[in-house]
């Protein structure tokens, strides 16, 4: 994916958004048909007969078909193949698309190669039913067959090429790195080198907290609140921006550097989902605390998406080279002389072999362990059928 900062005219930013709202409707829609599905009747109704259906609908309603029909049919595509993840295991179900949250449409075929360079820093893109919008060229524009166009909440529009680059080629050292997740740090090396996602620094986490009480304070709907929004999912936006920039060059380094790169095989997903709220069994309709504050501390959740990116983006890079490995003990099993005991860890951050006395940073040698760990890899056998229209998956993200 290669993407670009996008620079429509006030004219062709509200054609996009009118897009990006049919686009959501129609994505809506094919939800809430899916969900109010019952088992008693035939199967759910998939992309071919939701296509149909469209079609149906774009005769009956002309606003709808003064949408471009692409659009609104690329998000049913988007749609089946959120409902595909969901039925593979890999994903959540399909949520519901909020305005101003979610904005962005695809388009694909011969309608997504209609480029013009201007010069050296400039080109443009010809989107239906919109017509020839800028963007910056700060890199080489790849031969795409399909692109997406989306508007951040902060109001920056980029266009993302569907393109997938060659993998990072093996340095042919044999050299082997464990990765580790850290509880003090990002991630860990079983070289001992400690890396550390960028979150928000201190003065960013006051300017935070002092926007969103305001926000509180803002009466509902008004322009001061609309302000106080943008600001908030400004700074969230430059996080946002750091961290992607770190997991893109951490990645890059690790792949370039070792042929093989052994992870601990973690349902991240699992582990940062919200923890469930637990009745009160002496009070009915009350809860017991679940930790849930404890669980929301705001960087924290940024380290743990970053993992789960700096994990995906690994695998794209070094294709084929990544091994995930069992992480059972691994942070009480000594790394020197392989005794495994609850008292090797002396606290979250040190850890001492109470056999052979060996010391050493906790999230470090439990990276070494997992260098050295057995594999327990899975990957999918089965050949994926890939349409024409289809944006190019990765062999490796089932
Ligand atoms: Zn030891």
């Amino acid at each position: 994916m290669s993407r670009f900062r996008l620079y429509p005219t006030p004219e062709q930013e509200t054609a996009l958004l009118l897009q990006c709202g049919h686009a959501r409707y129609v994505w809506n829609l094919a939800l809430e048909q899916w969900s109010m599905w019952t088992r008693d009747k035939r199967p759910a109704p998939r992309y071919v007969e939701q296509a149909r259906q469209l079609t149906e609908a774009r005769a009956g309603f002309d606003w709808l078909r003064a949408g471009s029909q692409t659009v609104q049919q690329q998000a049913l595509r988007d749609f089946d193949q959120a409902v595909s993840n969901f039925y593979a295991g890999t994903h959540r179900r399909p949520t519901w698309r909020k305005a101003r949250l979610h904005e962005g449409f695809r388009i694909v075929g011969g309608q997504a190669s209609r480029i013009l360079r201007l010069n050296r820093k400039w080109a443009v893109v010809n989107v239906p039913k919109v017509g020839w919008v800028r963007f910056r060229v700060s890199r080489a524009v790849p031969d795409a067959k399909s692109y997406r166009i989306t508007r951040e909440r902060t109001g920056r529009w980029h266009i993302a090429f569907a393109a997938i680059p060659p993998p990072v080629p093996a340095p042919g050292s044999g050299e082997i790195v464990g990765v580790d997740r850290g509880v003090t740090t990002s991630a860990a090396l079983s070289t001992g080198e400690l890396l550390s996602c960028p979150g928000f620094s201190d003065g960013e986490l006051k300017r935070l907290k002092h926007l969103q009480r305001r926000l509180v304070r803002c009466q509902r709907g008004s322009n001061r609140r609309q302000r106080v929004r943008a600001a908030i999912a400004g700074l969230h936006a430059r996080a946002r921006d750091r961290r992607k920039d770190w997991v893109e060059k951490t990645s890059t380094d690790l792949a370039r550097r070792f042929d093989i790169i052994r992870i601990e095989d973690l349902r991240v997903a699992q582990m940062t989902r919200r923890p469930n709220p637990k009745p009160d069994p002496g009070r009915p309709g009350a809860y017991m605390p679940n930790k849930r504050c404890a669980k929301a501390g705001l960087n924290r959740g940024i380290r743990a998406s970053a993992w789960g990116l700096l994990v995906e983006r690994l695998e794209h890079k070094a294709l084929d080279r990544v091994e995930r490995v069992n992480p059972a003990y691994t942070s009480q099993t000594c790394s020197t002389c392989g005794h495994c005991a609850p008292a090797n860890r002396k606290n979250q951050a040190v850890f001492r072999c109470v056999a052979c006395g060996h010391q050493a940073d906790a999230d470090v040698n439990a990276a070494v362990n997992i260098a050295a760990g057995r594999a327990v890899s899975a990957r999918r056998e089965t050949p994926v059928q890939v349409s024409q229209k289809r944006e190019p998956q990765l062999a490796t993200s089932a």
